[in-house]
Formats: structure tokens, C-alpha cells, sequence
């Protein structure tokens, strides 16, 4: 009668100098951060754990921050995690000997896979228990799983994450499954697992004469340990964002040390950034508050998609090597086939190497006429073929980030229009200079935007053009750049970006289709989504037939532990968190039947559209990128009715 694995929780999770560090130290490192909502404390949870492995085991440094970000390699290599929630039950099923209606009814109950995954590997009886996980073991696994394309791999995967389940012990289950379903759900952001690695490399050195032998923090004061932290935390921020490959960074930290990234991790075209964003402006005169004084430009704001085109070369640009990324650093290249095979037509002569920010916008050649994005999205996603291409695009360039090895992105914004003017030719309806005016009254700013709208643009992207606050603010939702739409001027405020994650059965007209939707905000602090509406309005026939089937692959049994939700809005169907749409509304509310921003403005009540209207869907956006609770939270506060109703109160008290 086979006995039930026993071992020890402590002593598993420990390793020796020089050897794989156990798959365990890192789920006990997963579990601590769980059990803890102070950002501060995953942070040291993270750093003490991130400093044992420099210090023991440094090749297992990579590895380790890839897999607390659930991440396998950086994102535009596009591998990604996520495997459908049925054959993850199927391998735990046939593991523990359960049906697979039994698993999906424990999920159900728990609303967690990962949790039934620990508990019923806990009570399972091995004959022969399978060597320890390592770390190493596990992300290799986890990368073939991800690789494997095609039906035939079903099997293989399948396959390989029983092989792994059945090693698994204590909560290493529960991670592994939750990595699997590409969402470890621990509250960890990136930023803070960036600022565990600076506090890590701040007490132990890696490179140099002291490297993997001392805690330098013992012989330090508190105060010079604090500085020599956001030192670390400075340089290592500042070089992700140039250059967000922690391939290249963990090398070099590990080689040189933290002092020697920028020299080392710069910008470099075929590593695409992440983009500066806008926030969203009141009007007019809220534009002249905010930049005081400073002179700005308005450009128009073209509605396409945002194109970072990189163009690789030393004395000459290798446009074999030419690549387009999404916002969202994806790699879009076989998209734009059509767009790379036009670029020697952009480039001068004096152009060796550069990376550009644009927006890709669907185009009426004959009329030479900007069309609108659904157009756009009507294009093929992947490997289009050049003569196929029915929906031609011109590419309207924005800014220009690197030239010639030089990264630009500290150069203020004048600097680098003019550099790219210089640079790069104008061809009418395939590239052009973005549109737009320096202007210095609200009367030359109204002229503009009203340009903008004839010109079949959303409005204008005001920015800064001089000083520090004119450059390039990468990765940051900057005040610096500023974007003024129609629908601002009209008091609708800006559109919200929501997660759907459940469909209500159409009656009538709708029947055989879902007729409405539950859409939900993203909270990051809580990493919850959070109701914010139901939806019925906006969809054409079409929108709702195509809807019915994209959505389908996305049906879950029962609502992610993490969805926040009053039971009367409950779905007829859960949906996973996937599929990002962008809908406006009429305003925003106070509301006890949703829970977007609960806490935030009102303790009991959380914040609901109303009237909202689909727009369209947001396919270059994960379901984390949503709007965040903070972002609905202030689009409600902004709003005048509320403003004047908080003015009143005080002016009563
Ligand atoms: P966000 O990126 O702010 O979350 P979003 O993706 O919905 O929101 P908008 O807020 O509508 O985008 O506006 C920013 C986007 O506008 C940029 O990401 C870019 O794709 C596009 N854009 C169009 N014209 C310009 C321009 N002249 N300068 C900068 N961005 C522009």
C-alpha cells in the first residue's frame, strides 16, 4: 500500500552553493508574497529569495525572475503561456485518478485551478515519488509546452505537464498549474519585481572582487543602504525600459554589475520599447493650465495602430532586419509586408539605423483619403502576403527615438522632429510627417483641432516640444503629452478600455447569440477585475454572430476567484479575462451593483457606465491593460456634475 510522500516544507526549499535551486524555494517564495498585501513586503520577500540564488546559484537568476513574471522570454518573442483550462484539468484528472467532471466541478468551488491542483496532489498516494522539481526543469518544461504547435502537440503537452504535476510537492502544484493558465494571481507587478532585483543586487554584489561572497548591507549604515537602493532601482528601471530583455540585463548584471547596464543594455533597434502614452486633457483651456507657459505642439491624432518600425545597420540600414511592433511590443512584422517593402523610400541616404514611432492607418489610395480603424481591423494579423493585401495602409510618423546608434530619447521633441525631417522623405498616402501646428492661443488650437476632425482624425496629441518635459518619456503615461478629443469637448470624457468577462443569452432578434455583456475594469493593486457595466448597445448583427464564436474559446465554468462581481449581475456565461473592448458612455456613477474602483471614492459602492455603447474591440491590448480602477475612479471625479456637487459640500461646510 503505497505511503503518502512526506516531506519537509523548510528544508526542501533549501539549497547548497552550486546546485539547481529547488522548484520549492521558488513556490514558498510564490506563497509568501501571496500571503501578503503590503507592496513593501513582497518586495523583501522577493529580493532576500532573488539575493540566495546570485549568491548560490546565479544561472538560475534568469529563470527565476522570468518565472515570477509568468513570462519565459521577453514579450515580443511572443511565447506565451495560457493553455486551454480543459487540458490542464485533463492532466490533473487523469494524475489523481478524478474525471474531468469532477475537476471542473472542485474549480467551480474553489473559482481556483491551482488550489485544487495542491490539494488533490496532497492526499495522492505515489508507489515510486519522481525526483525534485527544479527550477531549471521546470521552466525548460514549461517552454516546450509553449512551443509546441499544431494538433499532434495536444497529447505531448498534456503529456509533459503530468510529468511535472506528478512531481510536484506542497504548493508547487498550485503554482505550476496557475503558470500554466498564464496567471500566477500573487499581486506581484513588474515594477516591484524590478525593485526586488535592485534591492538584491544592492546587498550583494555580483561582479567584482566581492561578488557571491558578503552582504555588504551589514557594513553599511542604514541611510547609505537606502541610497545605494535607489541607485540600483534608478539604473535598472531606467535601462528595462531602453532596453526590456532581461536576457541582456541578468548577462550583464551577473558579468559587470548593475553599474555597468546603461553602458551596456541601451536602446537598440530589434528591442522594441514601450511606448509613451497620453493622458487624457478637459478642453482647451485645461491644456493652457497644464502646460503653463511652455510651448507645445499639436499634432492630429490619426485613428489607426500604433506602429514602432526599427531598422536595424551599422554604415548602411539592413532592411532584411527591418521589424514593426505593436504597443504591446508584439511583433508585427508579417503583418506590414507591404510597409517594409516601401521603407527605402523613407529612408535619406544619411540613415544608417533608427527606430521610429508611427501610426499605421487604413487608406483609400485612389481618393487619397484616410479610412477609419475598423477598416484597419479587417486586415490580416499574421504573415500577409504583400500581392493579398486588400486594405492598403499609410503610415504616419510621429517621432523619431534612435538614429545612426544614438538613442534620441532624451532630446527634447523639437530636436527630434527636426532630425527627422532631415532624415526621412514624405510620400503622399504611404509616409507622411504627422500633421499639426506650435500653437500659442486657444483660438490657434481650435483652428487645429478642427483640421484634425476634418481630416477624418480622433483630434490632437498635444505635446511638449521643449525643456526636459519634451522628451521621450518611455514606458510612462506622461503629463508631457496630452490628447484632446472631440468627445472631451462634448463632456463625454475619454472611452474606457474593459475586460468582458461575461455574456447574457440574447432573446428575440438575438436569440442563438449573446445579447448583452459584462464588462469589467482592471485593478492592479488588487489584481482584481472589478464590474463595471453591462452592455447591449452598439454591436451591428454582425458584431454579435462574429462575438458568439470568438468568445466561445473563452467559457469558463465558474468566475475566477479574482472577479469581483455582485451576484445580481451574474451572466448566463463566465468568460475568461481576454478580450479587451473599448466603449463610451454617457457618464459614469456611483453604483452598489458594481464594483469598479470599490473603496476608491465611495466605501460601499463601486462606479458603473451608464449608457455605455460598444465602440470597438481592442485586440493590441491585454486584458490587463484595461483601464485601471484608478484611471475609472478619476475619469468620475473629473467629471463637472461631481466637481461642482464636491464643490458645493465644501462651500456648505
Ligand atoms: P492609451 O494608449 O492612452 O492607453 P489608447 O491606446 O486607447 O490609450 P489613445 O489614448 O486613444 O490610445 O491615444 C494614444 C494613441 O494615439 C497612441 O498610442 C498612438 O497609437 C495614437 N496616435 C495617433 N496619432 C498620434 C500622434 N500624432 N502622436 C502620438 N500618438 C498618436
Amino acid at each position: 500500500n503505497p505511503a503518502k510522500p512526506k516531506y519537509h516544507p523548510i528544508k526542501d526549499a533549501c539549497w547548497n552553493k552550486g546546485q539547481e535551486v529547488p522548484y520549492l524555494a521558488l513556490a514558498k517564495t510564490l506563497e509568501n508574497i501571496e500571503g501578503t498585501s503590503a507592496r513593501l513586503k513582497m518586495i523583501d520577500i522577493l529580493s532576500n529569495y532573488l539575493r540566495s540564488v546570485m549568491l548560490l546559484t546565479p544561472e538560475d537568476l534568469l529563470p527565476s525572475i522570468y518565472l515570477c513574471l509568468n513570462q519565459l522570454a521577453p514579450a515580443y518573442h511572443s511565447l506565451e503561456l495560457g493553455m486551454a483550462e480543459t487540458y490542464i484539468m485533463k492532466a490533473i484528472g487523469q494524475c489523481t485518478g478524478r474525471t474531468l467532471a469532477q475537476v471542473k466541478s472542485a474549480a467551480r468551488t474553489t473559482g481556483d485551478l491551482g488550489l485544487v491542483a495542491e490539494q488533490a496532489r496532497a492526499t495522492q498516494r505515489t508507489m515510486f515519488p519522481p525526483p525534485p522539481l527544479t527550477l531549471r526543469k521546470v521552466f525548460a518544461a514549461l517552454k516546450e509546452v509553449a512551443q509546441a504547435t499544431g494538433q499532434a502537440s495536444v497529447n505531448k503537452k498534456i503529456g509533459k505537464i503530468q510529468s511535472l504535476y506528478v512531481a510536484c510537492r506542497h504548493s508547487e502544484a498550485r503554482y505550476l498549474i496557475r503558470s500554466l493558465e498564464g496567471k500566477l494571481r500573487i499581486g506581484l507587478a513588474e515594477q516591484s519585481v524590478l525593485q526586488a532585483l535592485a534591492c538584491a543586487c544592492a546587498a550583494s554584489p555580483t561582479a567584482g572582487p566581492l561578488a557571491g561572497t558578503v552582504d555588504v548591507s551589514a557594513d553599511m549604515s542604514q541611510e547609505k543602504f537606502k541610497a545605494r537602493v535607489d541607485e540600483f532601482s534608478l539604473i535598472i528601471k531606467t535601462t528595462y525600459c531602453e532596453c526590456p530583455n532581461y536576457d541582456s540585463i541578468v548577462d550583464i548584471l551577473l558579468k559587470y554589475g548593475v553599474e555597468a547596464l546603461p553602458q551596456h543594455c541601451k536602446l537598440t533597434p530589434g528591442v522594441p520599447l514601450k511606448p509613451m502614452l497620453a493622458h487624457p486633457s478637459r478642453g482647451v483651456a485645461d491644456l493652457f493650465t497644464r502646460f503653463d507657459g511652455e510651448r507645445f505642439t499639436c499634432e492630429w491624432k490619426y485613428d489607426g495602430e500604433r506602429a514602432q518600425i526599427h531598422v536595424p545597420g551599422t554604415d548602411s540600414p539592413d532592411l532584411t532586419k527591418a521589424s514593426i511592433f505593436s504597443r504591446n511590443q508584439e511583433n508585427n512584422t508579417s503583418k506590414y509586408p507591404d510597409v517594409l517593402s516601401r521603407l527605402p523610400k523613407l529612408l535619406k541616404g544619411s540613415v544608417q539605423s533608427c527606430v521610429l514611432d508611427c501610426e499605421a492607418v487604413a487608406y483609400d489610395t485612389a481618393n487619397k483619403q484616410i479610412l477609419p480603424f475598423q477598416i484597419l481591423s479587417t486586415r490580416k494579423r499574421k504573415d500577409a502576403q504583400a500581392s493579398e493585401i486588400k486594405v492598403q495602409v499609410c503610415v504616419f510618423v510621429f517621432d523619431l527615438l534612435y538614429l545612426n546608434g544614438s538613442p534620441l530619447v532624451r532630446e527634447s521633441l523639437e530636436r527630434r522632429r527636426a532630425l527627422l525631417r532631415e532624415n526621412f522623405n514624405e510620400i503622399e498616402g504611404e509616409w507622411e510627417f504627422a500633421r499639426g501646428r506650435d500653437c500659442s492661443s486657444p483660438e490657434e488650437v481650435e483652428g487645429e483641432l478642427a483640421e484634425a476632425l476634418r481630416g477624418s482624425c480622433e483630434g490632437l496629441m498635444v505635446k511638449a516640444l521643449d525643456g526636459d518635459k519634451a522628451r521621450y518619456d518611455i514606458a510612462r503615461r506622461s503629463h508631457n503629452w496630452l490628447k484632446l478629443k472631440k468627445d472631451y469637448l462634448e463632456g463625454c470624457g475619454d472611452s474606457i478600455d474593459a475586460v468582458v468577462v461575461g455574456g447574457y443569452h440574447g432573446k428575440g432578434k438575438r436569440a442563438g447569440h449573446y445579447g448583452g455583456f459584462l464588462l469589467a475594469c482592471y485593478d492592479p493593486e488588487m489584481d482584481a477585475y472589478q464590474t463595471l457595466c453591462k452592455i447591449g448597445t452598439g454591436f451591428s448583427d454582425e458584431d454579435l454572430r462574429t462575438f458568439s464564436e470568438t468568445l466561445q474559446t473563452h467559457v469558463i465554468d465558474a468566475p475566477k476567484s479574482y472577479y469581483s462581481y455582485e451576484n445580481s449581475m451574474n451572466p448566463d456565461v463566465w468568460f475568461e479575462a481576454a478580450c479587451v473592448w473599448e466603449v463610451r458612455c454617457a457618464d459614469l456613477s456611483l453604483s452598489p451593483a458594481h464594483r469598479a474602483a470599490l473603496g476608491l471614492v465611495d466605501r460601499d459602492k463601486g462606479i458603473s457606465l451608464r449608457f455605455p455603447r460598444f465602440i470597438r474591440c481592442r485586440d493590441d491590448k491585454r486584458p490587463e491593460q484595461a483601464t485601471s480602477a484608478r484611471q475609472v475612479a478619476d475619469m468620475y471625479l473629473a467629471q463637472d456634475q461631481v466637481k461642482n456637487t464636491a464643490g458645493n459640500k465644501t462651500a456648505q461646510e
